[in-house]
């Protein structure tokens, strides 16, 4: 079944803006998250208070004047962590550490007690929908990749994966896959998979770049241009991993995605030339030029800037400008305020161009 979706305002032949997915949450959202914790909220004051969050981050995005949205991932907790209620087959195990500075090491984890399944999807599709009908921008639709969902599960000897983390991911992939396709039958044509573990996990990253196939497998057949977002991880505004791609780069250019979104700015716009080698093997590139991390606020001259930097080492018409990763760790009024240097960053650069 293929959903009917209104016309989408076109978007710039030259350097479209977009977003990588998360937004920065409201002050109230928080204060409402809160009541919901503590059980207050009905049902209807729940789903209200959601709808309402996406409303703000779409609005927020729209007027910032980003060409391809998304709908902030507000319905989500912590990129990840609220994918776990959705999978069965995992006990929850509580966190190690719990005092002090939140950070990679204070999320709950999951032990796997049997084959991990996911019943009723991952809730995309729900999200999808109620976005398609908000705005005419067009919708770039985010899930966090197949190995990034496992960070959290722990496999172990004598388990259904018996310790092997890449088994357990490729039963994920294959969930993932499941979500894809359903997104691709509502009218979703554009989808990103975001795996900051590329550089977290130990492992091969030709064996990552397999399981992105997997899950993304049959999905550009039915018209959908695929993303894959691979950074360095942005919990509490702290990377995780080691901050180079060089490692991964010629695993990731066997990535069946049509674009792949790096972050540079925080990482003073090192490693550009992977951009040329991306445009080389025929794919779009997304380039981080926006630093989410910092309270340093970019104007919009250093914003284009780093668009001519980008433009060096690939054309204008494979480059979208992005935020290097999710807004979710910053305040709401830094969030839109970079947004919209972004976009007059990048409006002076498409000016030059366009001459
Ligand atoms: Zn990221």
């Amino acid at each position: 079944m293929t959903a009917v979706n209104s016309p989408r305002r076109p978007l710039p032949t030259l350097l479209p803006t977009s977003v990588v997915g998360s937004h920065a949450l409201p002050g109230w959202f928080w204060t409402a998250l809160e009541a919901i914790k503590a059980g207050t909220y009905g049902q209807t004051d729940v789903r209200e208070v959601m709808d309402d969050a996406v409303n703000a981050a779409v609005r927020d995005q729209e007027r910032a004047g980003i060409d391809v949205i998304t709908d902030g991932e507000m319905r989500r907790w912590y990129f990840v962590q609220g994918f776990y209620g959705r999978f069965t087959g995992l006990e929850e195990l509580p966190p190690l550490r719990t005092q002090g500075v939140y950070g990679y090491d204070s999320p709950p984890r999951y032990r796997i007690q049997e084959k991990v399944t996911a019943p009723s999807g991952l809730g995309i599709v729900e999200e999808y929908r109620y976005l398609v009908d908000l705005t005419d921008r067009a919708i770039k639709v985010t899930c966090p990749g197949p190995l990034t969902l496992t960070i959290h599960m722990q496999t172990r000897q004598g388990d259904a994966y018996g310790g092997d983390r890449v088994a357990l991911a490729f039963d994920v992939a294959e969930l993932v896959n499941r979500e894809l396709h359903a997104l691709a039958d509502a009218g979703a044509d554009f989808i990103q998979l975001d795996e900051p573990s590329y550089s977290i996990i130990p492992g091969k990253a030709a064996e990552w770049i397999a399981l992105y196939n997997t899950a993304v497998r049959g999905v550009q057949q039915k018209g959908v241009r695929l993303g894959l977002h691979v950074c360095f991880g942005n919990l509490a505004s702290r990377p995780r991993g080691r901050r180079s791609y060089r490692w991964m780069a010629a695993d990731l250019l066997e990535a069946r995605s049509d674009q792949i979104v790096l972050e540079f700015a925080n990482r003073e716009m090192i490693e550009l030339d992977l951009l040329g080698e991306i445009a080389r093997a025929g794919k779009d590139v997304g380039a981080g030029v926006v630093d989410v991390k910092s309270f340093y606020v970019e104007p919009p001259e250093e914003v284009a800037e780093r668009v001519r930097q980008c433009l060096e080492h690939v054309s204008p018409d494979r480059l979208t400008l992005v935020p290097d990763c999710g807004f979710f760790q910053l305040p709401r009024w830094l969030c839109v305020t970079k947004l919209k240097n972004l976009v007059a960053g990048v409006g002076l650069v498409r000016r030059e161009l366009e001459g």
